[in-house]
Protein backbone atom coordinates (compact mmCIF):
# COMPACT_ATOMS: atom_id res chain seq x y z
CA UNK A 1 0.00 0.00 0.00
CA UNK A 2 1.38 3.33 -1.10
CA UNK A 3 0.71 6.52 1.09
CA UNK A 4 -0.85 9.60 -0.25
CA UNK A 5 1.87 11.92 0.13
CA UNK A 6 1.49 16.01 0.89
CA UNK A 7 4.03 18.17 -0.35
CA UNK A 8 5.38 21.22 2.46
CA UNK A 9 7.15 24.15 2.53
CA UNK A 10 10.44 25.29 4.78
CA UNK A 11 8.81 24.49 8.71
CA UNK A 12 10.56 28.03 9.30
CA UNK A 13 9.59 30.83 6.46
CA UNK A 14 7.17 27.87 4.29
CA UNK A 15 9.26 28.91 1.14
CA UNK A 16 9.11 25.95 -1.57
CA UNK A 17 13.66 25.56 -1.24
CA UNK A 18 15.68 23.83 -3.48
CA UNK A 19 15.32 20.40 -3.90
CA UNK A 20 18.52 17.69 -3.00
CA UNK A 21 17.20 14.73 -3.44
CA UNK A 22 14.99 12.11 -4.00
CA UNK A 23 15.36 9.15 -1.38
CA UNK A 24 12.96 6.14 -0.11
CA UNK A 25 12.82 4.34 3.53
CA UNK A 26 16.39 2.38 3.71
CA UNK A 27 16.10 1.72 7.29
CA UNK A 28 12.92 0.48 7.82
CA UNK A 29 12.65 -0.57 4.10
CA UNK A 30 8.43 0.48 3.65
CA UNK A 31 6.65 1.89 0.89
CA UNK A 32 7.07 5.48 -0.62
CA UNK A 33 9.56 8.29 -2.20
CA UNK A 34 10.28 11.52 -0.59
CA UNK A 35 11.85 14.86 -0.90
CA UNK A 36 15.14 16.47 0.73
CA UNK A 37 14.74 19.98 0.17
CA UNK A 38 16.60 22.82 1.47
CA UNK A 39 15.79 26.62 2.30
CA UNK A 40 19.13 28.75 2.20
CA UNK A 41 17.41 31.88 3.52
CA UNK A 42 16.71 29.37 7.24
CA UNK A 43 19.60 26.66 6.56
CA UNK A 44 17.03 24.28 7.20
CA UNK A 45 16.39 21.21 5.29
CA UNK A 46 12.85 19.56 5.06
CA UNK A 47 11.22 16.69 3.41
CA UNK A 48 7.95 17.62 0.84
CA UNK A 49 6.82 15.58 -0.76
CA UNK A 50 6.60 13.58 2.71
CA UNK A 51 3.75 11.51 4.67
CA UNK A 52 1.12 13.42 6.19
CA UNK A 53 0.99 13.42 9.99
CA UNK A 54 -2.12 10.89 10.58
CA UNK A 55 -0.80 8.51 7.91
CA UNK A 56 3.39 8.46 9.61
CA UNK A 57 2.59 5.92 12.47
CA UNK A 58 2.31 3.11 9.33
CA UNK A 59 6.14 4.26 9.26
CA UNK A 60 7.13 3.47 12.27
CA UNK A 61 6.92 -0.79 12.86
CA UNK A 62 8.30 -2.38 16.15
CA UNK A 63 11.14 -3.17 14.57
CA UNK A 64 12.02 0.39 14.34
CA UNK A 65 15.44 0.83 16.45
CA UNK A 66 14.99 3.05 19.16
CA UNK A 67 11.59 1.21 20.28
CA UNK A 68 13.39 -1.92 21.03
CA UNK A 69 13.45 -2.44 24.89
CA UNK A 70 17.51 -2.80 25.87
CA UNK A 71 18.20 -6.30 27.62
CA UNK A 72 21.90 -6.82 28.74
CA UNK A 73 22.07 -10.42 29.48
CA UNK A 74 25.28 -11.63 29.37
CA UNK A 75 27.99 -10.07 31.27
CA UNK A 76 29.89 -8.46 28.09
CA UNK A 77 26.49 -6.74 27.16
CA UNK A 78 26.28 -5.49 30.76
CA UNK A 79 30.07 -4.12 29.89
CA UNK A 80 28.83 -2.45 27.16
CA UNK A 81 26.09 -1.15 28.38
CA UNK A 82 28.18 0.74 31.13
CA UNK A 83 29.76 2.40 27.92
CA UNK A 84 26.23 2.43 25.99
CA UNK A 85 24.38 5.35 24.38
CA UNK A 86 21.98 6.09 28.08
CA UNK A 87 25.21 6.22 29.77
CA UNK A 88 26.72 8.80 27.66
CA UNK A 89 23.57 10.82 27.55
CA UNK A 90 23.58 11.00 31.60
CA UNK A 91 26.91 11.92 31.68
CA UNK A 92 26.54 14.41 29.29
CA UNK A 93 23.26 16.03 31.11
CA UNK A 94 25.22 15.61 34.49
CA UNK A 95 27.44 18.07 33.79
CA UNK A 96 24.31 20.63 33.50
CA UNK A 97 22.82 19.18 36.42
CA UNK A 98 23.04 16.74 39.07
CA UNK A 99 19.33 16.13 39.72
CA UNK A 100 15.93 17.05 39.69
CA UNK A 101 12.25 16.83 37.67
CA UNK A 102 13.25 15.56 34.23
CA UNK A 103 10.98 14.97 31.00
CA UNK A 104 12.00 12.84 28.70
CA UNK A 105 10.11 13.89 25.39
CA UNK A 106 10.04 10.60 23.01
CA UNK A 107 11.32 8.29 25.28
CA UNK A 108 11.31 5.19 23.38
CA UNK A 109 11.94 2.30 25.67
CA UNK A 110 12.99 4.24 28.37
CA UNK A 111 16.52 3.35 28.63
CA UNK A 112 17.78 7.13 29.19
CA UNK A 113 15.76 7.15 32.09
CA UNK A 114 16.50 4.00 33.56
CA UNK A 115 20.27 5.27 33.37
CA UNK A 116 19.45 7.79 35.78
CA UNK A 117 19.79 7.60 39.38
CA UNK A 118 16.42 6.91 41.10
CA UNK A 119 17.60 9.05 44.44
CA UNK A 120 18.86 12.13 42.65
CA UNK A 121 15.92 12.23 39.28
CA UNK A 122 12.20 12.16 39.26
CA UNK A 123 11.55 11.14 36.15
CA UNK A 124 8.37 11.15 33.62
CA UNK A 125 8.37 10.00 29.87
CA UNK A 126 6.73 10.46 27.08
CA UNK A 127 6.18 8.85 23.45
CA UNK A 128 3.00 7.98 21.60
CA UNK A 129 3.40 4.10 22.58
CA UNK A 130 3.65 2.78 26.12
CA UNK A 131 6.76 0.60 25.67
CA UNK A 132 6.82 -2.71 26.00
CA UNK A 133 9.97 -2.47 28.74
CA UNK A 134 7.91 -0.86 31.48
CA UNK A 135 10.93 0.84 32.43
CA UNK A 136 9.05 4.92 32.45
CA UNK A 137 5.50 2.98 33.33
CA UNK A 138 3.96 5.03 36.15
CA UNK A 139 5.21 8.51 35.35
CA UNK A 140 4.83 7.50 31.64
CA UNK A 141 2.54 10.18 29.82
CA UNK A 142 0.89 8.66 26.28
CA UNK A 143 1.10 11.77 23.57
CA UNK A 144 2.49 13.35 20.69
CA UNK A 145 5.03 16.64 22.49
CA UNK A 146 4.53 19.29 19.44
CA UNK A 147 0.66 18.52 20.13
CA UNK A 148 -1.02 19.17 22.93
CA UNK A 149 0.90 20.90 26.08
CA UNK A 150 1.80 18.60 28.64
CA UNK A 151 -0.30 19.33 31.64
CA UNK A 152 1.72 18.50 35.31
CA UNK A 153 4.52 20.45 37.73
CA UNK A 154 6.87 22.62 36.24
CA UNK A 155 10.36 20.31 35.88
CA UNK A 156 14.21 21.42 35.75
CA UNK A 157 15.27 19.51 32.55
CA UNK A 158 13.94 18.19 29.34
CA UNK A 159 15.38 16.27 27.03
CA UNK A 160 14.75 14.75 23.48
CA UNK A 161 17.45 12.61 22.15
CA UNK A 162 17.04 12.44 18.43
CA UNK A 163 13.15 13.36 18.42
CA UNK A 164 12.94 16.97 17.34
CA UNK A 165 13.22 15.81 13.77
CA UNK A 166 10.52 13.57 13.85
CA UNK A 167 8.15 16.16 14.68
CA UNK A 168 5.59 18.08 12.41
CA UNK A 169 5.32 21.20 14.65
CA UNK A 170 8.31 22.29 16.15
CA UNK A 171 7.28 25.94 17.11
CA UNK A 172 4.39 24.17 19.05
CA UNK A 173 7.13 21.79 20.80
CA UNK A 174 9.16 24.36 21.91
CA UNK A 175 6.05 26.52 23.19
CA UNK A 176 5.09 23.42 24.64
CA UNK A 177 8.62 22.78 26.20
CA UNK A 178 8.89 26.04 27.59
CA UNK A 179 5.73 26.15 29.22
CA UNK A 180 6.82 22.55 30.76
CA UNK A 181 10.23 23.90 32.04
CA UNK A 182 10.93 26.12 35.48
CA UNK A 183 12.40 29.25 34.68
CA UNK A 184 15.96 29.14 34.10
CA UNK A 185 15.50 25.13 33.72
CA UNK A 186 17.32 23.17 30.74
CA UNK A 187 16.13 21.73 27.42
CA UNK A 188 18.61 19.24 25.91
CA UNK A 189 17.99 19.13 22.07
CA UNK A 190 20.12 16.14 20.12
CA UNK A 191 19.66 16.10 16.36
CA UNK A 192 21.20 14.94 13.30
CA UNK A 193 24.37 17.50 12.27
CA UNK A 194 23.46 18.46 8.41
CA UNK A 195 26.56 19.93 8.06
CA UNK A 196 28.62 16.85 9.59
CA UNK A 197 31.47 15.07 7.70
CA UNK A 198 28.80 12.05 7.34
CA UNK A 199 26.57 13.59 5.65
CA UNK A 200 29.22 15.27 2.78
CA UNK A 201 30.62 11.27 2.89
CA UNK A 202 26.96 9.59 2.71
CA UNK A 203 25.23 11.98 0.75
CA UNK A 204 21.66 11.27 -0.30
CA UNK A 205 22.13 8.46 1.48
CA UNK A 206 23.29 9.27 5.20
CA UNK A 207 21.83 7.65 7.90
CA UNK A 208 20.66 11.74 9.62
CA UNK A 209 17.85 12.03 6.67
CA UNK A 210 15.73 8.99 7.94
CA UNK A 211 12.99 9.42 5.54
CA UNK A 212 10.37 9.58 5.98
CA UNK A 213 10.28 9.71 9.29
CA UNK A 214 12.73 12.92 10.14
CA UNK A 215 10.48 15.46 8.70
CA UNK A 216 12.83 18.23 9.09
CA UNK A 217 16.98 18.43 10.02
CA UNK A 218 18.03 20.97 11.67
CA UNK A 219 21.24 23.44 10.96
CA UNK A 220 22.37 25.43 14.07
CA UNK A 221 21.39 28.25 12.57
CA UNK A 222 17.56 27.02 12.09
CA UNK A 223 17.41 25.72 15.35
CA UNK A 224 18.70 28.55 16.88
CA UNK A 225 16.10 31.03 15.27
CA UNK A 226 13.03 28.83 16.97
CA UNK A 227 14.82 28.79 20.36
CA UNK A 228 15.19 32.46 20.93
CA UNK A 229 11.58 32.67 19.53
CA UNK A 230 10.44 29.90 21.95
CA UNK A 231 12.05 32.42 25.01
CA UNK A 232 15.34 29.72 25.06
CA UNK A 233 18.92 30.71 25.21
CA UNK A 234 21.27 28.65 23.63
CA UNK A 235 24.11 27.99 26.52
CA UNK A 236 26.43 25.10 24.72
CA UNK A 237 26.88 22.83 21.67
CA UNK A 238 28.05 19.44 22.16
CA UNK A 239 29.54 17.56 19.24
CA UNK A 240 27.43 13.89 19.70
CA UNK A 241 27.94 10.86 18.19
CA UNK A 242 24.90 8.51 19.70
CA UNK A 243 22.61 9.38 17.22
CA UNK A 244 24.03 7.52 14.30
CA UNK A 245 27.32 6.07 13.26
CA UNK A 246 29.78 5.33 10.65
CA UNK A 247 28.82 1.80 10.61
CA UNK A 248 25.35 2.16 10.26
CA UNK A 249 25.50 4.94 7.42
CA UNK A 250 27.42 2.14 5.40
CA UNK A 251 24.60 -0.44 6.51
CA UNK A 252 22.17 2.25 4.73
CA UNK A 253 24.38 2.72 1.60
CA UNK A 254 24.35 -0.98 1.24
CA UNK A 255 21.10 -1.58 1.71
CA UNK A 256 20.04 0.87 -1.01
CA UNK A 257 22.74 -1.15 -3.39
CA UNK A 258 20.13 -3.97 -2.53
CA UNK A 259 22.22 -5.85 0.25
CA UNK A 260 21.07 -6.59 3.43
CA UNK A 261 24.27 -7.07 5.55
CA UNK A 262 23.77 -5.56 9.13
CA UNK A 263 27.53 -4.14 9.43
CA UNK A 264 26.46 -1.73 12.20
CA UNK A 265 25.81 -4.93 14.36
CA UNK A 266 29.97 -5.69 13.91
CA UNK A 267 32.01 -4.82 16.97
CA UNK A 268 34.69 -5.07 14.79
CA UNK A 269 33.92 -2.60 12.43
CA UNK A 270 32.17 -0.55 14.60
CA UNK A 271 35.62 -0.74 16.43
CA UNK A 272 37.68 0.06 13.08
CA UNK A 273 35.41 2.81 11.98
CA UNK A 274 35.52 4.89 15.51
CA UNK A 275 38.44 6.96 14.47
CA UNK A 276 36.31 8.45 12.04
CA UNK A 277 33.44 9.35 14.66
CA UNK A 278 36.32 10.62 17.12
CA UNK A 279 37.80 12.73 14.26
CA UNK A 280 34.68 14.46 13.06
CA UNK A 281 33.72 15.35 17.40
CA UNK A 282 37.15 16.82 17.36
CA UNK A 283 36.50 18.77 14.02
CA UNK A 284 33.04 19.70 15.40
CA UNK A 285 31.24 18.44 12.17
CA UNK A 286 30.18 14.86 14.28
CA UNK A 287 27.32 13.12 13.22
CA UNK A 288 24.77 14.09 14.99
CA UNK A 289 24.88 17.38 17.80
CA UNK A 290 23.59 17.97 21.49
CA UNK A 291 22.28 21.49 21.59
CA UNK A 292 21.91 22.41 25.41
CA UNK A 293 19.26 25.50 25.94
CA UNK A 294 17.79 27.67 28.99
CA UNK A 295 14.49 28.73 29.26
CA UNK A 296 14.79 32.29 29.73
CA UNK A 297 13.54 33.91 33.54
ZN1 LIG B 1 12.95 28.78 5.31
Amino acid sequence: MTSAHETAGCLLCRSGGVRLYTQRDLNCRLDGEFGQNYCPACDLFFLSPRVPEHDIHRYYPATYQPWRPVRYASLLYRIAGALSIPQIRRRRIARFLSGGRIFDAGCGSGAFLAALNDQAWQKFGMDVTLPDSGLCAGQFHTGHFDREPTRMEPVDAITMWHVFEHFYHPRQALSNAAALLRPGGYLFISIPNPHSIERRVFGKYWAGWDPPRHIATYSRRALETLLTEAGFRLQAIVPDATGVDWSFNLNLLMSARGHSLRLHESLVLRALLSPLALLSRLLRRSGSTLYVARRLT
